[in-house]
């Protein structure tokens, strides 16, 4: 049976990455809404321009064009063969798309083998991403926790100033931190009363992290 999985996580909980090394170990593919509005609209369909007016203007996309894109996309990958499941990164994040997901994989006979939660507290959140600093005048990038620049608040290889994203500043972090809960507890409750999640502590280091996520995904291809 195809292995089909949702993960959720605040933003900074590394869900991405952790995302990718699963995608790697069991040969699934991987659906990121993010990257799915970026292709649409740099393939300049009908649909691409209309998300990147709504898109520039500061506004979400719909739930109806999200369901659309991933529906596309499952239905191509399910075409192409070789289908050995999908990891859903950034769908279905609204209590509407989770309610509509189920039906959306009965489409193409698929279901939800489990929602993997990667819960990170605000504090390990806000120390990860505020520890990102870059270069303006290179745009080299620095970790200040792992690789900070050898001289404080200076760029290794011009000597500028290093700055911090505006959006990694730890009042910002914490806001959208907030947001992630209100807008995702909805979706963790409903998945969980339906028996299909699966929650680990990620305040721990990325490779721990994934370690931790390989060992609830493992046991799922074992189900029947
Ligand atoms: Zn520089």
């Amino acid at each position: 049976m195809a292995l089909n999985l949702v993960f959720l996580g605040p933003p900074g909980a590394g869900k991405g990455s952790i995302a990718e090394a699963i995608v790697k170990k069991y040969g699934l593919a991987h659906i990121s809404t993010g990257e799915l509005i970026r292709a649409e609209v740099a393939a300049k369909t009908a649909l691409g321009k209309r998300l990147e007016k709504i898109i520039n203007a500061g506004n979400l996309v719909s739930n109806e064009d999200a369901k659309s894109l991933v529906e596309n996309k499952v239905g191509g990958l399910k075409k192409k063969g070789n289908f050995k499941g999908i990891i859903f990164d950034g769908y279905p994040r609204s209590l509407v798309q989770a309610g509509g997901f189920e039906e959306l994989l009965g489409k193409f006979n698929e279901k939800i083998s489990a929602v993997v939660y990667i819960e990170s507290s605000e504090e390990q959140i806000v120390k990860r991403l505020s520890a990102r600093w870059h270069c303006p005048k290179c745009k080299k990038d620095y970790n200040m926790i792992f690789g900070p620049p050898k001289l404080k608040g200076k760029c290794d290889i011009d000597g500028a100033k290093i700055v911090r994203r505006e959006d990694d500043e730890p009042e910002i972090i914490k806001k959208r931190y907030r947001v992630f809960l209100e807008e995702t507890a909805p979706v963790i409750g409903f998945f969980e009363k339906k028996g299909l999640l699966k929650k680990y502590d990620g305040n721990a280091p990325l490779r721990e992290s994934i370690a931790r996520a390989e060992k609830i995904v493992a046991p799922l291809l074992m189900q029947p």
